[in-house]
């Protein structure tokens, strides 16, 4: 048995076992295998590397391993500079895209209340969402650590928080997604464009007294569902409201956010 010294750093510490995070691991192994299935055996998915440092140098995933090597490992969001290093993985998305595993349905909701593009649907197997992540160059959302370590998938992300609002602002924090947000711009139920619409287009789809009460009105492109002020679910308009607290708070004012969220 030959072995190597790995170090996993910031973020990458979640997916060890709390004994072994923060502090050197020695990695036991036979023949020379390739960096890339030595960090996946400790249980940490490629998609979270950003760099990967043996003996102090940048080397690819294909990098193997002889016995006596120090590891540096680092995540993908690590705050400093990494442009003079190789970067394992593609440079993030510009326009960031999702698509969500079956089981973060109300985490798509939250996503496209504040304008995201993000694909759901609740049925899709493995093969299906990582196939698909590739093709739509989607960041592929999941708690599925296996879903990430298949070889398609270039852009995922590890949702650590489980509950759906927190899981909201994890995502904003670490996509920088601040400034991105277009509040009330997609249609919740189909993830569809909205555009705007007058009183006399929607009259059939909106009861009586809304129709006499509301002016402005936004028809989803794709299913047209009609939305107006009011007609989000109020636990969602509360949500907007904490973030978009959160968000002045940092930046001092302003931002993209409505006045009144509704
Ligand atoms: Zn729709």
């Amino acid at each position: 048995m030959r072995s190597a010294t790995f170090r996993f750093y910031a973020e990458l510490n979640d997916f060890l076992p709390l004994p072994l995070r923060q502090r050197d691991i020695p990695y036991e192994f036979s023949g020379t295998p390739a960096v890339k299935d030595a960090v996946e055996a400790q249980g940490v998915p490629h998609t979270e590397v950003e760099v990967i440092l043996v003996d102090g140098t940048s080397v690819g995933w294909d990098f193997r391993l002889q016995g006596g090597e120090r590891v540096a490992v680092l995540p993908m969001f690590e705050a400093f500079d990494v442009s003079s290093l190789l970067r394992l993985r593609a440079r993030p998305l510009r326009d960031p895209r999702f698509l969500l595993d079956v089981h973060l349905g109300r985490l798509a909701r939250y996503l496209r209340l504040l304008g995201f593009d993000s694909r759901y649907g609740s049925h899709a197997d493995d093969a299906e969402l990582s196939a698909l992540s590739a093709a739509e160059s989607r960041v592929l959302l999941t708690r599925d650590r296996g879903l990430l370590k298949r070889g398609e998938v270039t852009h995922g992300y590890y949702v650590r928080e489980t509950d759906p609002a927190r899981q909201l602002e994890e995502v904003v924090e670490r996509f920088d997604l601040w400034g991105a947000a277009r509040p009330f711009t997609r249609c919740l139920v189909c993830n569809g464009p909205l555009e705007p619409a007058d009183a006399s287009q929607v009259a059939e789809r909106v009861p009586p007294g809304v129709r006499e009460e509301q002016r402005t009105f936004t028809r989803c492109r794709w299913c047209g569902r009609v939305y107006w002020p009011g007609s989000h679910h109020a636990a969602m308009t509360r949500r907007l409201e904490g973030l978009r607290r959160t968000w002045e708070g940092r930046q001092g004012g302003g931002g993209p956010w409505p006045a009144s969220a509704g």
